[in-house]
C-alpha cells in the first residue's frame, strides 16, 4: 500500500546524513545525499486530501459507537476506520 511521507522531514534526514559525510570528510558520499536532496526537492507531488481524525463515542441513545467526525452509527465493535466518512480513528479534536 502506498502512503504518504513528509517531503521536507526526508530532506532533513538526507542533510543530517550529508552533514556527517562531511564532517567524516567522505565528500562523495556528502554529494550523493546533496544530489538525493535536490531530487527530492524537483519530485512531483501527488493530490492528496489531509486525513480526517476522529474517535468513537459511545451512545447510550442508539446503544452503538458514533463517528465523532460524521455522527454515522457504527454498531457493536469498534473500527480503524468510519465506514461513512473514512476518519481515521485514532484521535481526533472535539467533544471531551
Ligand atoms: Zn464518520
Amino acid at each position: 500500500m502506498d502512503d504518504l511521507i513528509s517531503r521536507e522531514a526526508i530532506k532533513q534526514r538526507f542533510e543530517n546524513y550529508r552533514g556527517d559525510c562531511e564532517e567524516a570528510g567522505d565528500m562523495l558520499s556528502a554529494q550523493v545525499f546533496a544530489d538525493c536532496i535536490a531530487e527530492l526537492a524537483d519530485a512531483p507531488a501527488v493530490d492528496a486530501a489531509p486525513a480526517v481524525h476522529g474517535r468513537w463515542v459511545w451512545s447510550p441513545e442508539y446503544c452503538k459507537w458514533i463517528c465523532s467526525v460524521c455522527a454515522g452509527r457504527e454498531g457493536e465493535c469498534e473500527t480503524p476506520v468510519c465506514k461513512w466518512c473514512g476518519a481515521r480513528m485514532d484521535g481526533g479534536q472535539g467533544d471531551g
